[in-house]
């Protein structure tokens, strides 16, 4: 069994975003393995152990991106691929998709392809689904639980107010999410052997991709403006000794649409 972990490099936005004046997030400075993407990692490691499976992890960015690959090994996986390409900076969804599809194939294709519920930065959560459908697999998204048995996935989806449980056969896709299971910090050992574990680099070219099908030139999605989240508004405070303090409160949820 395979299993191909996405794994994506992301800017350290603790202290805030930075965009340049292409209205694109600033990118250089400090960076990290997306914190979404530990969980598809564990999630792979604790199946790997159940199922013996090989993990690949797989991620597409710049030089930097060597990073979040060398943690995914750290964290479990037995081999790393890294796309880099300069016509890569500045691709859209649509182009990251089709190279991560193109990577995929290259790599023999997977029985399960795990990837985060989204990315610190760009937070689209589009490249579950637009991977997917590129490789025509099924996607089951938002995993709160995982398990695999008998060649079908099989999920817990949390809602507000129920739970589903989906399942698919494999080969498939499952976005996991921060429910799933508490990632394993790696231990002084497996930081070592991790530094033993390769990283494969592939290009476009290699991967057969038209470089004019990615970056800015090929983005089907252009950012019109930026602005700040308004800072929160202060709360209303109804009085709880006031004599028609229930009626007042149902009408304000009324007012917003809240009941
Ligand atoms: C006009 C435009 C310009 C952009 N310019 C740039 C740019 O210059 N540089 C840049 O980095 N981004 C750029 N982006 C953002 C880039 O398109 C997104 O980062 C990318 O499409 C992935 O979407 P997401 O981050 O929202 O991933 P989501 O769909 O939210 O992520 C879900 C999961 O998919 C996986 N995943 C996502 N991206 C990758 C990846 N690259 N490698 C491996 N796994 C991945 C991870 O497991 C992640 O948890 C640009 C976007 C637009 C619209």
């Amino acid at each position: 069994m395979k299993i191909i972990v996405l794994v994506k490099y992301v800017p350290d936005i603790e202290a805030g975003y930075r965009f340049n004046s292409a209205r694109r997030l600033d990118r250089t400075g400090e960076g990290l393995l997306n914190q979404l993407d530990e969980y598809p990692l564990e999630e792979a490691r604790r199946l790997a152990l159940e199922l013996g499976a090989e993990v690949v992890a797989l991620t597409m960015g710049p030089d930097e991106a060597e990073e979040a690959a060398r943690r995914a090994l750290q964290m479990g996986a037995d081999r790393a691929v890294h796309v880099l390409d300069d016509a890569l900076e500045g691709s859209d969804a649509v182009a990251t998709s089709l190279v991560l599809a193109a990577a995929i194939g290259a790599l023999g294709g997977a029985d399960l392809i795990l990837c985060g519920a989204g990315s610190a930065d760009s937070t689209t959560s589009l490249i579950p689904v637009q991977l997917a459908a590129r490789l025509q697999i099924p996607a089951l998204t938002g995993a709160a639980s995982l398990t695999v048995s008998n060649q079908v996935a099989t999920i817990r989806r949390d809602q507000d107010t129920r739970s589903l449980e989906l399942t698919a056969p494999l080969p498939a896709l499952v976005s996991v999410t921060d429910k799933a299971n508490e990632p394993a910090y790696p231990s002084a050992k497996a930081v070592m052997l991790a530094r033993k574990k390769p990283v494969a680099v592939l290009d476009l070219e290699e991967l057969e991709v038209d470089p004019a099908a990615v970056g800015p030139g090929a983005a089907k999605v252009t950012v019109m403006e930026i602005e700040p989240v308004p800072p929160r508004a202060g709360g209303q405070v109804l009085e709880a000794d006031s004599d028609d303090v229930v009626a007042a409160f149902v009408s304000l949820l009324q007012a917003n649409a809240l009941i």
